[in-house]
C-alpha cells in the first residue's frame, strides 16, 4: 500500500490549494477526486462557469440596452445560447486543466475515484470501473465540499425543477423562470437569464434579498434588478412545486396568507447548499457531524480524530471558494508546525450581479445588535464621473467606522466593479486603518475607487467633496 504524508479528499479550491501548500512544505501528498476533472464545485459547476455566463449575458444586455446611447447601432442582435454554453465549457476546461498542471508541477499524486476512510490511516478509493485502490495516510484533509439543498416537498427532476448545475447548461433562453431563494445563486443566475430576455420571478422567504448582507445592499440591488424586469416576491412561503412535461407551477403564500401561483418553463431552486459527506466512511473513524451535517472542527480545523482535518464548505462558515482556500493553506501550515491565522471577519463576500455587491466586515445591523457606537458615510455612484462615463450610475459605497477611534468596521459596495474594489477595503481593515486613512490616500481619477474615498470622507465629519 503506497503511503503518503498527507491525503486530501476532494479537489475543490479547499482541497487542491491545501495539496499544493502541503507539497510546497515538503510533504508527500496525494489528492482524491471522484469526478473526472479537478477543481470541485467552484471550477466545474460554480464560480467559474457562472461568471462566464454572467459576462456573456452582460455583454448581450449592454449591446441591447446601452450601445445605442453610446452611439453604436447593431442589426440582428441575437443570443446564440449553444455557443454561449460552449464558450463557458471551454473556460471551465481550460481552468480545470490548469489544476492538472499545478498537481503535476507540485508532484502531487492524483487518484480519480470516491475516497472513504477504512480506518484513521487507510483510505479506500473506488474507481468507476468497480476497482479499488487502497492508500495509507499519516494525515488526511477532508475537503469534500457541498451539494445544493432543496425543500422537503420539492423534487428536483433536473428537467423543469433545476439547481444551479442544470441552470448552467440550458440550451435555449427560457421564456419564464421562477427562482426560489433570493440569495447569491438565485440573483446571479436569475440575472443571467433576465439579461437574455427571460421573465424572471424571484420568490424569497425573507423580507429582503441577500438577507445576510447589509440591508442597504439588498435594497440597492433590488432596485437595479427591477429595472431589468426581474420581479420580486418577498416574504413569500413556497408551498408546492409541480413539474409538468414542458412547464412548472410554483405555489406560494404571501405575507397575508393569500396564494400566489406562478407558471414557468423552469424553476431554479437556490435555497442554500449543504455539506457533502456521503459514503466518506466517517463512521469508521468516529467523526461526527453537527445538526446541519457539517464536520465539526476545532480552532485548528482538526476533527475529533488526531491527524484528520476538515476545510471549506464541509465545515462551518461562509461557503466561499476563497474561504476554503485560506483554510487549505492554514491546515497545511499548521501540520508543518507553523502558526497560521485566518481573520474570518475580513473574508469578503461578493455577488456578481450588475451592479455587483461586495462586502467586508460588520454590517450596520450587526453593529446595532452588538451595541457598537459607529458612524456611517455613503457616496452614490451617480455622483461619480467615472460611473457616468460608463453608464454605471446605480449603487453606492458605504463605510462604517468606529465612532470613537475611526477604525473601519465594515465596507459595503453596490456598484460597478465592486468585486475588485472591495480588495482595498480588505487591505485597509487588515492593517486596522481608519476612515481618515482612506480619505487621505490619493485615488486615481477618474476611477470607481474614488467613491470609496468619498464615502470614507463622508464617514469622517461628513466632508465628501463631490456631493
Ligand atoms: P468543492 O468545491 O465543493 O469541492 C469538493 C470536491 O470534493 C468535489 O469535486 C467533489 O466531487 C469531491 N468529493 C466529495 N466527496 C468525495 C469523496 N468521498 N471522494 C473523492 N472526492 C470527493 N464561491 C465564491 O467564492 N465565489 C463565487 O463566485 C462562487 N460562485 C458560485 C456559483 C455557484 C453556481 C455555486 C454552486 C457555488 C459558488 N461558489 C462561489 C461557492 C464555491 O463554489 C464553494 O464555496 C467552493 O467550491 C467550496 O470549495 P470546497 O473545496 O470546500 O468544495
Ligand atoms: P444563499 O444562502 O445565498 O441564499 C438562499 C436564499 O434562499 C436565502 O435568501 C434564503 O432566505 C432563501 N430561502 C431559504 N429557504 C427558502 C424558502 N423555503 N423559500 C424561499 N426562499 C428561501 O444560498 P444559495 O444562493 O443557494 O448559494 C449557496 C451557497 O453558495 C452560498 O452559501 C454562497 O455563499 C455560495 N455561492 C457564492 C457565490 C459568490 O460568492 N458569488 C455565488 C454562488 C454561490
Amino acid at each position: 500500500m503506497e503511503k503518503f504524508d498527507v491525503v486530501v479528499i476532494g479537489s475543490g479550491p479547499g482541497g487542491y490549494v491545501a495539496a499544493i501548500r502541503c507539497a510546497q512544505l515538503g510533504m508527500k501528498t496525494a489528492i482524491i477526486e471522484r469526478y473526472k476533472t479537478l477543481g470541485g464545485t467552484c471550477l466545474n459547476v460554480g464560480c467559474i462557469p457562472s461568471k462566464a455566463l454572467l459576462d456573456s449575458s452582460e455583454h448581450y444586455h449592454q449591446a441591447k440596452e446601452q450601445f445605442s446611447e453610446h452611439g453604436i447601432s447593431l442589426d440582428n442582435l441575437k443570443v446564440d445560447m449553444p455557443q454561449m454554453i460552449k464558450r463557458k465549457g471551454e473556460v471551465v476546461a481550460q481552468t480545470t486543466a490548469g489544476i492538472d498542471f499545478l498537481m503535476a508541477k507540485n508532484k502531487i499524486e492524483v487518484f480519480t475515484g470516491h475516497g472513504s476512510f477504512i480506518n484513521k490511516n487507510e483510505i479506500s478509493i473506488k474507481h468507476d470501473d468497480g476497482k479499488e485502490t487502497k492508500i495509507a495516510a499519516e494525515k488526511t484533509i477532508i475537503a469534500t465540499g457541498s451539494k445544493p439543498s432543496s425543500l422537503p416537498f420539492i423534487t428536483i427532476d433536473k428537467k423543469r425543477v433545476i439547481t444551479s448545475t442544470e441552470a448552467l447548461e440550458l440550451q435555449s433562453v427560457p421564456k419564464k423562470m421562477v427562482v426560489i431563494g433570493g440569495g447569491v445563486i438565485g440573483l446571479e443566475l436569475g440575472s443571467v437569464y433576465a439579461r437574455l430576455g427571460t421573465e424572471v420571478s424571484v420568490v424569497e422567504y425573507m423580507d429582503s434579498i441577500i438577507p445576510t448582507m447589509d440591508k442597504s445592499m439588498g435594497k440597492e440591488l433590488m432596485r437595479s434588478m427591477k429595472k431589468m424586469g426581474v420581479k420580486f416576491l418577498l416574504s413569500h412561503k413556497v408551498k408546492a412545486v409541480e413539474a409538468g412535461a414542458r412547464s412548472v407551477t410554483v405555489k406560494a403564500d404571501d405575507k397575508k396568507g393569500a396564494e400566489v401561483v406562478l407558471k414557468a418553463d423552469y424553476c431554479l431552486v437556490s435555497v442554500g447548499r449543504h455539506a457533502y459527506t456521503e459514503n466518506l466512511g466517517l463512521e469508521n473513524v468516529g467523526i461526527g457531524t453537527d445538526e446541519r451535517g457539517r464536520i465539526e472542527v476545532n480552532e485548528h480545523l482538526q476533527t475529533s480524530v488526531p491527524g484528520i482535518y476538515a476545510i471549506g464548505d464541509v465545515i462551518k462558515g461562509a461557503m466561499l471558494a476563497h474561504k476554503a482556500e485560506e483554510e487549505g493553506v492554514f491546515v497545511a501550515e499548521h501540520m508543518a508546525g507553523q502558526k497560521p491565522h485566518i481573520n474570518y471577519l475580513l473574508i469578503p463576500g461578493v455577488v456578481y450581479t450588475w451592479p455587483e455587491v461586495a462586502s467586508v466586515g460588520y454590517t450596520e445591523e450587526q453593529l446595532i445588535e452588538k451595541g457598537t457606537a459607529y458612524k456611517s458615510g455613503s457616496f452614490p455612484f451617480k455622483a461619480s464621473g467615472r460611473a457616468r462615463a460608463s453608464m454605471d450610475t446605480d449603487g453606492l459605497v458605504k463605510v462604517l467606522a468606529d465612532k470613537e477611534t475611526d477604525e473601519i468596521l465594515g465596507v459595503h459596495i453596490c456598484g460597478p466593479r465592486a468585486a475588485d474594489m472591495i480588495a482595498e477595503a480588505v487591505v485597509a481593515m487588515e492593517f486596522r486603518a481608519s476612515a481618515e486613512d482612506i480619505a487621505r490616500m490619493s485615488h486615481a481619477h477618474p476611477t470607481f475607487t474614488e467613491a470609496l474615498k468619498e464615502a470614507a470622507l463622508a464617514a469622517t465629519d461628513n466632508r465628501a467633496l463631490h456631493i
